[in-house]
């Protein structure tokens, strides 16, 4: 018999742990979302295996996740018959940190904490935090002095043991297979005191039903020391069901199971595609920006299953700018037992990609015209990256223009569109004038704005990263080309000045004295400038910079310089 092994948690994990033992969040409920939600993914896991090594569920065993409450020895146990862990798993998987959501999280809540040095607002705030996202298995700490996890893997003959009281290190030991469950884990959570509520029958049902009513895996409830158990829950499948079947509430929740976030869906996409491939789609735009949103690898994370059996949530379904989606997609004609590699190539998912896009594009547009203060939400959580589509996927970018949305010389607090742009179009305008800059502030205070306002013509703030990078490629909206405010001659001439503006001063002077001027800046700058010329597109300041017609915009040449430095 091999002894126990004392391992340290990674750093970070102790940090979690130790946020978790402080927390002062009210609602405790979440830690059994996140444990019930484990237990799902380990049964689907083990589902999707067993179709092609139908050994490692010989048993036929129905895969279900059972909760057993034993308040007089003040216990909680949450068991499945999924795929399980190997020793080495446990020590991995319950021991470190992989998701970058996680680490996000973890971030943020130490920046709050620095923030509210040495006041009380920092555990608050870090509290606030795990109320909105899921932050997994270490949650149980929250309510447990000491958590027992026994689990054996599929197919193996070896079970193992991890115990820890959530202080900086867990101990692995070799379980006896007659005390470990013969496939999958359990979960035993040693409550603390001012949590025993959660050994309670009534507490646990109620808790299951408002988080995990519809986890795709049966969850049952047992009574400690009693063989019979009752189903809590029936693991069917929401998307299957007919959009008149659900209500709010239960897509919320569904959501909330799905995304592992705790906020509304801010839009809901529901449906049925029947043709050439059938599948079926339950999607959500979070209302919340979840943390791994601008992680540099832009996954998403939308679920695949194929006829009710989850396959991945890393097949890139949709194109990287939707990754902010949330939900399920259900194919009936891929393949069961294709690698996630060979699945990417399918030329299905190519279809239910196209078709599955352009629903979101749709369903957003919708949204946009029946509900536009909730559309313009959404915009200000993933507008950034939407934006990205416009150069990644120009078979699209027309589509996209309808529901992108901007801030403007005209648009106050509000938002304008493209469409509200080309309406106001001035006498002789011809194109959509916009500045690139970091912030709104500082795009309206470019003097190159002068001579647009000096006519009421509106620019365009362009003012996130992406943005210079797709203006540059697109040719232009309903007909009228995108121009950057530093570039050339600005066709503002034609435009007539609006009333009361002031006259610019080259229209004022002399052409003599004007040509003087301009031949004196010439000859003084000599090389360093490509050319000197007068212009009505000041109105107060007496000079400024531009780029050449066809050269690349000042904010873009500053954006590839500053990403060169790097
Ligand atoms: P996440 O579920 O987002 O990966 P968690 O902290 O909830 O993060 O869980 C960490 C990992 O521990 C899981 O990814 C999984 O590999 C493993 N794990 C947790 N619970 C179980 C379980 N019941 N069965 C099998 N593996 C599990
Ligand atoms: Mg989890």
């Amino acid at each position: 018999e091999q002894p126990a092994e004392s391992h340290a948690f990674q750093a970070e994990v102790a940090r979690l742990l130790h946020l978790m033992v402080h927390s002062v969040y009210s609602n405790r409920d979440i830690f059994l979302r996140e444990l019930i939600s484990n237990a799902a993914d380990a049964c689907e896991k083990l589902r999707w295996l067993a179709v092609s090594d139908p050994a490692l569920n010989a048993d036929g065993a129905p895969l279900e996740i059972v909760i057993e409450a034993d308040p007089a020895g003040r216990r909680l146990t949450v068991s499945d018959n999924g795929v399980g862990m190997t020793r080495q798993e446990l020590v991995d998987n319950l021991g470190t940190i992989a998701r970058s959501g996680t680490r996000a999280f973890l971030e943020q809540a130490n920046a709050a904490k620095d923030a509210a040095a040495g006041q009380d607002g920092g555990a608050k705030d870090g509290s606030r935090l795990i109320g909105q996202f899921g932050v997994g298995f270490y949650s149980a700490f929250m309510v447990a002095a000491r958590v027992v996890v026994t689990s054996r893997r599929a197919g193996s003959n070896e079970a193992w043991r991890w115990i820890s009281d959530g202080q900086g290190t867990f101990e692995v030991a070799p379980a006896d297979l007659a005390d470990a469950p013969a496939r999958g884990t359990r979960i035993v959570l040693e409550l603390t005191e001012d949590a025993k509520d959660y050994a309670e029958e009534t507490t646990v049902e109620r808790v299951v039903k408002t988080y995990s009513a519809h986890v795709p895996v049966p969850i049952r409830f047992a009574k400690a020391g009693e063989a019979a158990s009752r189903e809590l829950t029936d693991g069917s499948a929401l998307w299957a069901k007919a959009k008149s079947e659900v209500t709010k509430e239960e897509y919320a929740e569904f959501y909330g199971n799905v995304s592992g976030q705790w906020d509304e869906p801010a839009l809901t996409i529901h449906y049925r595609a029947e043709g050439r491939t059938e599948y079926s789609v339950l999607l959500f735009v979070p209302s919340m920006k979840p943390f791994d949103l601008f992680d540099p690898a832009r996954k998403g994370r939308v679920k695949l299953y194929v006829r009710r059996i989850f396959i991945s949530d890393e097949v890139e379904i949709l194109p990287a700018w939707a990754r902010f989606v949330r939900g399920v997609i259900d194919s009936e004609d891929l393949p069961l037992n294709l690698s996630r590699e060979l699945l990417q190539s399918n030329p299905l998912l190519e279809t239910i990609r196209k078709g599955v896009t352009g629903r979101i594009l749709t369903e957003l547009g919708k949204l946009a015209t029946s509900d536009a203060e909730a559309y313009l939400r959404i915009w200000e959580a993933f507008g950034p990256v939407i934006k990205e589509g416009l150069y990644e996927d120009p078979d699209r970018r027309d589509d996209l223009f309808k529901i992108i949305r901007f801030k403007s010389t005209k648009s106050g607090d509000g938002w304008r569109s493209l469409a509200d742009y080309v309406a106001d179009l001035k006498e002789n305008q011809t194109r959509i004038h916009y500045v690139l800059a970091d912030s709104p502030e500082r795009a309206a205070a470019s003097p190159h704005l002068e001579g647009f306002r000096a006519r009421d013509v509106e620019v365009l703030l362009l003012t996130d990263p992406v943005d210079a990078f797709w203006v540059r490629t697109a040719l232009g909206y309903d007909g009228k080309p995108f121009q950057s405010v530093t570039q050339g001659a600005a066709d503002l001439d034609a435009i007539p000045l609006a009333e009361g503006a002031p006259k610019p001063d080259a229209a004022a002077a002399g052409a003599a004295e004007v040509a003087a001027v301009v031949a004196f800046v010439k000859e003084t700058l000599g090389d360093r400038v490509a050319d000197v010329r007068s212009s009505t597109r000041l109105a107060e300041s007496p000079a400024c910079l531009v780029a050449p017609d066809f050269g690349p915009d000042k904010e873009f040449e500053k954006l590839m310089s500053r990403s060169q430095g790097r």
